[in-house]
C-alpha cells in the first residue's frame, strides 16, 4: 500500500550500500497508510551523521547539517530534501523536533520507542514491509491517536505531545484512546512551562484543522488549561429560541462551518466566550446576552497576547469578534458603513461574512436563513467595489492637504473632520466630489 518516492528509496539505497541499515517513518508512513498526501519524508538510520554524510557525498548528493546535533542532516535529492536522522532515545525537549540532548542507539526500535504516537511510530522499508512494534497500522484503521507506552510518562517528558494529539485529533478526525486522553489531562498544568509560540503553533494547527468540531469537544478539558473560559462555556445551556447547542458546542459548529483560515477560526474559537458572563434570564425565562460581544473580547484578547499571536492577528480577530452580532443590512449604505467601522478593510468584511454564515449554521434551523443573507452582504460589497465607491478615508475626493490649503490647522481636528465628511459621503448627504466636499466643510 506505501509507495516511497524516489528520493527516499534512494536515499535508503545510498545508506545501505554502505553498509547501515534505514527506514522510512514518520508523518510519511502514517499518511501514506490513510492514503492522504504528505509532506517531509524522514529517513532513520543506524549510520551515525557523519557516516551518513560521507556516503551521501560520496554518491554525488549535497547535503546540509541542519540539526547534527541531534543526529540530522538534510539531503538534496533530485532538487528536493530528505531529512535523515541516526537512530536515537531522546533527553527533555524544548523544542518540538529537538530535545535538548539525544543518546544515539543502534536500532530501530528503540528509535520507535521514543515517538510520540503509535501512528508515528511506524517505520518502512521498500523490501522488508513495515516494521510495526506498537502496532500503529492497526490505530490507523481504527482511527485512534495512542500514546507509544506509557502516556502520563511520555506526555510529562514532553508537555507538547498534550497539544501535538490535540492537533493530531483535529487533522486526521481521529478519536484519542482514552487512557491517553485522560493522561493528557492529568499532565495538561504541564503546558504552562512550554514557550508560548510552540503552543500557538500547534493550536493554530489544530484550529485551522478540518475535524475541528470533533477536537474541541473531546479537547475541551485539555485546553481549559489553556483558555479557562471554556469549562463555563460547556454545557452552558443558552436558554434562547435561536439556539439548539451549548455555548462550547455551538462554538465548535461555528469553527467547522467556516473555511479554515487563521483570522476566521481564530475569530470562531472566541466570538462567544463572553456568553456565560453576560447572561441573564428575562422574566419569561429566556436568555439574554446583552455585551456578550464586549465580554468575548475581554476574554480574547489576554489569551491571544498569552499565547504570542501576532498583534495584527489580534487586533483582526477582536475587530470580528466585537461587531460579529451586529445586524447588517444588505444595503449598500449599511455595508459602508460597516466597513467604515473595521478600518476599510475589505478582507475583514469577507471573514465577518463567513463568520455570519458559520454563525448561522451552528444555530436553530430557523436562522439558517441568514447564510442567505451574509451571501447578499458578499453580493453587495462586489458591487461597491465595482462602482469604486467610497467607504475609507483614503478613497475621498479630499485630504489632510485640501483642508490645510482651507485655512484648517494641521493637528487632529483634520482627522477628525476627514471622518465627518467620510460619513456625510457614507450617508449619501454630499457627493464624493473634491468641490462639494470642500463646500461641505466650510458650510459646518
Ligand atoms: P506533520 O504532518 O505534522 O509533519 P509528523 O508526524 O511528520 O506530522 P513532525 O513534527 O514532522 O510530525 O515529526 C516527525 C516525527 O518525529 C513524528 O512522526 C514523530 O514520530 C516524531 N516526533 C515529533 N515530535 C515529537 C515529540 N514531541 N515527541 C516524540 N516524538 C516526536
Ligand atoms: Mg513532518
Amino acid at each position: 500500500t506505501i509507495k516511497l518516492p524516489a528520493r527516499a528509496s534512494a536515499s535508503i539505497e545510498v545508506l545501505e550500500r554502505a553498509g547501515f541499515e534505514a527506514w522510512c517513518v514518520g508523518g510519511f508512513v502514517r499518511d501514506s497508510l490513510m492514503g492522504r498526501p504528505s509532506g517531509d519524508i524522514d529517513v532513520a538510520t543506524s549510520a551515525p551523521w557523519q557516516e551518513a554524510q560521507a556516503a551521501f557525498e560520496e554518491a554525488g548528493y549535497r547535503t546540509h547539517e541542519t540539526g547534527v546535533k541531534h543526529g540530522t542532516i538534510t539531503v538534496i535529492v533530485d532538487g528536493e530534501t530528505v531529512e535523515v536522522t541516526t537512530y536515537r532515545i531522546d533527553g527533555p525537549y524544548t523544542d518540538a523536533r529537538h530535545p535538548d540532548s539525544v543518546t544515539f542507539v543502534r536500532d530501530i526500535a528503540s528509535d520507535l520507542d521514543r515517538r510520540d504516537f503509535t501512528m508515528n511510530a511506524i517505520a518502512y522499508h521498500p523490501r522488508r514491509g513495515l516494521f510495526d512494534p506498537h502496532g500503529g497500522s492497526a490505530d490507523i484503521a481504527a482511527k485512534v491517536i495512542r500514546a507509544v507506552g506509557e502516556p502520563k510518562r511520555r506526555f510529562s517528558e514532553d508537555a507538547l505531545r498534550i497539544l501535538r494529539a490535540c492537533r493530531f485529533a483535529s487533522q486526521l478526525g481521529f478519536a484519542i484512546e482514552a487512557a491517553t486522553l485522560r493522561s493528557m489531562e492529568a499532565c495538561a498544568p504541564l503546558l504552562s512551562s512550554i514557550a508560548s509560540e510552540r503552543i500557538s503553533k500547534e493550536l493554530q494547527g489544530f484550529v485551522c484543522a478540518p475535524h475541528v468540531h470533533d477536537a474541541l469537544i473531546e479537547c475541551a478539558d485539555v485546553l481549559a488549561h489553556l483558555m479557562p473560559e471554556l469549562s463555563a462555556m460547556k454545557g452552558f445551556d443558552q436558554r434562547t429560541p435561536y439556539h439548539v447547542y451549548d455555548v462550547l458546542e455551538h462554538t465548535a459548529y461555528v469553527m467547522q462551518n467556516t473555511p479554515p483560515y487563521p483570522l476566521v477560526r481564530w475569530a470562531a474559537l472566541f466570538h462567544d466566550m463572553g456568553k456565560p458572563r453576560a447572561f441573564f434570564a428575562g422574566e419569561d425565562g429566556v436568555g439574554h446576552f446583552y455585551g456578550h460581544a464586549k465580554l468575548s473580547i475581554e476574554l480574547a484578547r489576554p489569551t491571544m497576547k498569552r499565547l504570542a499571536l501576532p498583534s495584527s492577528l489580534i487586533d483582526d480577530v477582536l475587530l470580528l469578534v466585537r461587531y460579529h452580532d451586529d445586524v447588517i443590512e444588505p444595503a449598500p449604505k449599511a455595508v459602508k458603513r460597516m466597513l467604515r467601522r473595521l478600518d476599510g478593510r475589505v478582507d475583514l468584511f469577507r471573514a465577518m461574512c463567513d463568520l455570519k454564515r458559520g454563525d448561522a449554521l451552528a444555530q436553530a434551523p430557523q436562522c439558517h436563513g441568514r447564510v442567505a443573507l451574509a451571501d447578499e452582504l458578499d453580493r453587495v460589497l462586489d458591487g461597491i467595489l465595482e462602482a469604486q465607491e467610497a467607504f475609507s478615508l483614503k478613497d475621498l475626493a479630499v485630504n489632510g492637504t485640501d483642508l490645510i490649503a482651507l485655512g484648517i490647522a494641521p493637528g487632529p481636528e483634520i482627522g477628525r473632520l476627514l471622518e465627518e465628511v467620510l460619513e456625510a459621503v457614507i450617508d449619501e448627504r454630499v457627493p464624493n466630489e473634491k468641490s462639494s466636499l470642500l463646500a461641505f466643510v466650510q458650510m459646518r
